[in-house]
Order: C-alpha cells, then sequence, then structure tokens
C-alpha cells in the first residue's frame, strides 16, 4: 500500500515546533523579522507571496511585504536591499522569483546580505551546499528533505534521480541528497533516455515542470517519489510533474500535488528566518 507523504500536515508540525522556538526567541527579546520584495503581476508569484506572509502571522514573525512595480529600476532595488540589510528588524531577505529581465537577477541575487539570504541564492550560500558546511538550507530542497528523512525514509545507499537542474531545485537537492549518502543522477531535458534513468531511482524526485512527464512505466515498485513540479492545467486544477492517480499503484510513497513540497517550501522558509535572527543575536 503506497504512503502519502502529507507536506500540508508534516509543514504544520514544523510550524508548531518553530512557534514554540520563536516564543522562547521572544522572551530573550529577539524577534525574527523577513522582508519579502515582489516584483510585477505574475499570479502565481503574488500567491506564494500571500502564503508566506500569512505563515509569517501565524508564527508570530515580523514581516514586510514590497510590492513593487515591474518598470522599478535595478539601481531602485539595489538601494531598498542595501536599506534592508542594514535594517536590524529584519533578519530575512527575499526576492520573489522569477523578476522581470530587464533588471538583471544574478546581480540583485548577489546584493543580498548572506547571513540574510534565507533562499539561500546566494553564490556564498550556494557554495555552502556544495562543501556540505551548510549556512542555510534552500526552502525546498530542505522541505524535500525533511519530507524524506521524517518518513523514515533512508536515503544512504540508495539510486536517487532528479529530473531537473535548476539552480534553485534540481542541482542542490542532488547535492543534498548526495551529502546525505545518495548515488545521484541529475537529468535535464538533453537527458538521452530518462525513463531507463528514472526506473533505477529508489529516491525519484520530478523537478521539470511538466505536467504528466513521470508516468507509472517510469517508477521502479515501491519507489519513493517527490513531486516538485506546480503546473496550472487551462481548467485551473494544479498538478505536478507525476501522474499522481497511475504512480500511486506502483511507488511505495508518494507526495501529492498540491499539498506536498509546497507547505513545506514555507515552513523552511520560516526555519531560516528564525535561525538567521538567532545567529545575528549570537
Ligand atoms: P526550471 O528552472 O524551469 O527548470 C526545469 C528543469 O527541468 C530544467 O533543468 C529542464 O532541463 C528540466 N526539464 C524540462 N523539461 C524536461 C523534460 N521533458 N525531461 C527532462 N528534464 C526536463 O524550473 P524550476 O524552477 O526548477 O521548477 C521546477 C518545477 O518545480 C516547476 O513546476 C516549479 O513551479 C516547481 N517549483 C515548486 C516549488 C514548491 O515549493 N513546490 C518551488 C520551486 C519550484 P534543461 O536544464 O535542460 O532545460
Amino acid at each position: 500500500m503506497v504512503r502519502i507523504l502529507d507536506g500540508k500536515r508534516l509543514a504544520e508540525k514544523v510550524k508548531i515546533e518553530l512557534l514554540a522556538e520563536n516564543s522562547k526567541l521572544k522572551e530573550k527579546k529577539i524577534f525574527p523579522g523577513l522582508a519579502v520584495i515582489l516584483i510585477g503581476e505574475n499570479p502565481a508569484s503574488k500567491v506564494y507571496v500571500g502564503s508566506k506572509e500569512k505563515a509569517c502571522q501565524e508564527l508570530g514573525i515580523y514581516s514586510e511585504v514590497y510590492r513593487l512595480d515591474s518598470g522599478i529600476g535595478h539601481e531602485d532595488i539595489l538601494s531598498l536591499i542595501k536599506k534592508l540589510n542594514n535594517d536590524p528588524k529584519i533578519h530575512g531577505i527575499l526576492v520573489q522569483l522569477p523578476m522581470p529581465k530587464h533588471l538583471g537577477e544574478d546581480e540583485i541575487i548577489a546584493a543580498i546580505d548572506p547571513g540574510k539570504d534565507v533562499d539561500c541564492f546566494c553564490q556564498e550560500n550556494v557554495g555552502k551546499i556544495v562543501t556540505g558546511n551548510y549556512g542555510f538550507l534552500p526552502c525546498t530542497p530542505s522541505g524535500i528533505l525533511e519530507l524524506i528523512k521524517r518518513n523514515d525514509i533512508v536515503i544512504e545507499g540508495k539510486e536517487c534521480v532528479v529530473v531537473g537542474r535548476s539552480n534553485i531545485v534540481g542541482k542542490p537537492v542532488a547535492l543534498m541528497l548526495l551529502n546525505e549518502g545518495g548515488t545521484v543522477t541529475i537529468c535535464h531535458s538533453k537527458t538521452r533516455d530518462l525513463k531507463t534513468e528514472t526506473l533505477r531511482a529508489d529516491i525519484l524526485v520530478a523537478a521539470a515542470g511538466r505536467a504528466g512527464l513521470i508516468t507509472a512505466d517510469m517508477v521502479k515498485p515501491g519507489a519513493t517519489v517527490i513531486d516538485v513540479g506546480i503546473n496550472r492545467m487551462s481548467s485551473g486544477k494544479l498538478v505536478g510533474d507525476v501522474d499522481f492517480e497511475k504512480v500511486k499503484e506502483i511507488a511505495g510513497a508518494i507526495t501529492p500535488v498540491p499539498g506536498g513540497v509546497g507547505p513545506m517550501t514555507i515552513a523552511m522558509l520560516m526555519k531560516n528566518t528564525i535561525k538567521a535572527a538567532k545567529k545575528l543575536a549570537e
């Protein structure tokens, strides 16, 4: 019988733990704060930012949200980040991606103080993932690792196949699985025979952003299948990259979409913000 890895329930559990941790910090007069910058009108980004704001409210984390017009200039964003880098009320800074192309994403991410880079996107923090000497862990990949580990699924010695090689999901999750002792394969759009690769996976992470890419005949019986994809169908329905209904008949464990990796991503962002505040206080 397949196990459904319920990210919504686990995220609630993590948030209860964080709420307790935040209460202890408040006794020490430490008040974690998160600033989120949203540029433009991307509807999905607006929803994600709303969820992050709500999670801050639930946990008593101070939050500021900057909703900026897509016509804003590069220099204006850099000066906002500089101000937030120096603001003692703010411990975490997040720029919601994707941002409009003309703004120069790399330079904007690089301007965030690495100690406040709670999304773990800047080169210094990404480099720490490579060495296994973690500062912050990127939110979606660490949410995936929590889902695997807290469901007592062993990574060490397992064949782990990641579909997707983006800097924010595919590559960091592959490195983290490697650091946990998995034998890792990373697939992408140029992979010659995706099915041959995915069929070897004890742990399969799908992060391609292609609805229905992973079909039942691509999954090894009993495998753990983590679906990171979020794809909105023309009907408005949200689906992942995995054909959930058919794959759940084959897999040993599987995450649903929605209610799998998504809620864990937000919980991990809250965890990083609290961690940043603690670190700064030290
Ligand atoms: P991305 O930057 O577009 O990267 C997609 C990756 O998938 C690329 O490496 C691409 O290969 C690969 N790919 C695309 N089509 C493929 C195919 N047919 N076969 C094999 N590989 C293929 O996307 P991302 O930012 O990593 O996000 C991936 C998905 O996760 C999206 O649906 C996104 O919405 C979702 N997401 C969810 C969360 C969450 O919290 N649940 C967080 C972040 C992202 P190439 O490199 O060769 O082009």
